[in-house]
């Protein structure tokens, strides 16, 4: 249930209500707002008091999290996405059959029968990693060959936190997401990973190999950090 409390500084608050078999009153802060999951039989009024206490942590939250809060995707004709670093604007087209993604500088094109967000997604998706496949391929190539190193393989990953990784196999993993950061960035995470091959660890040997084939690591870390929640929301 949606409810709204007035504060004392005047403000409306608004939160979900969720009455549950417990012994306290849990405030959370989510996306969508405020949470209270309180016991089924507290009253409105002692639950006003409680949020009252609380409005200063509360607003304090909600600030925050709007502040660094990103729009999800929408699977829809005209969403901007984000390929080597340049924005890309998805098109569809209604079709009567469904057709290969097409990319023309600026735009992805999708024909399909229908504009399923689901499928479009899927769709999507497919075109990155299809891409990323090829393009971290080249760019591993350039810098092993650079640095002097063979790899064994490319796996793409889809993992939450990680960049990137590599065994003791010479085994390289990347996250297909990288395709949308601008191109010296990925060759940043590839150079990285190509170093783990001569030093498995984060040795100050190790970052003076990812120094010797890409000088600006430090920037690009950083940068990366600063993006990874854009190139997650995909
Ligand atoms: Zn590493």
């Amino acid at each position: 249930m949606s409810y709204s409390l007035t504060l004392p500084t005047g403000d409306q608050l608004h939160y979900q209500l969720k009455r549950r078999q417990r012994r306290t009153v849990g405030l959370k802060i989510t996306h969508s707002g405020l949470v209270i999951h309180a016991p089924k039989r507290i009253s409105q009024s002692q639950l006003d008091d409680i949020i009252l206490q609380k409005a200063d942590w509360i607003r304090k939250k909600l600030t925050s999290i709007t502040a660094n809060k990103i729009p999800d995707i929408q699977w829809q004709h005209g969403e901007q996405l984000l390929y080597l670093g340049n924005p890309l604007t998805l098109t569809i087209e209604h079709d009567a059959r469904s057709k290969a993604v097409e990319y023309e500088p600026g735009f992805l094109l999708l024909a399909m029968p229908n504009s399923e967000p689901t499928l479009i997604a899927r769709k999507v998706i497919q075109w990155y990693k299809k891409k990323a496949l090829s393009d971290f391929t080249r760019r591993l190539e350039i810098f092993s060959s650079k640095l002097g190193v063979n790899f064994t393989s490319l796996t793409l990953s889809n993992a939450a936190s990680r960049w990137g990784s590599c065994n003791s196999r010479k085994e390289i993993r990347l996250n297909w997401r990288l395709l949308q950061a601008p191109p010296h960035i990925i060759n940043y995470v590839v150079c990285h990973e190509l170093s783990h091959i001569k030093e498995m660890n984060h040795s100050a040997k190790f970052w003076a190999t990812v120094a010797s084939i890409y000088p600006d690591y430090k920037a690009a870390e950083k940068e990366l950090k600063a993006l990874s929640a854009k190139l997650h929301q995909i």
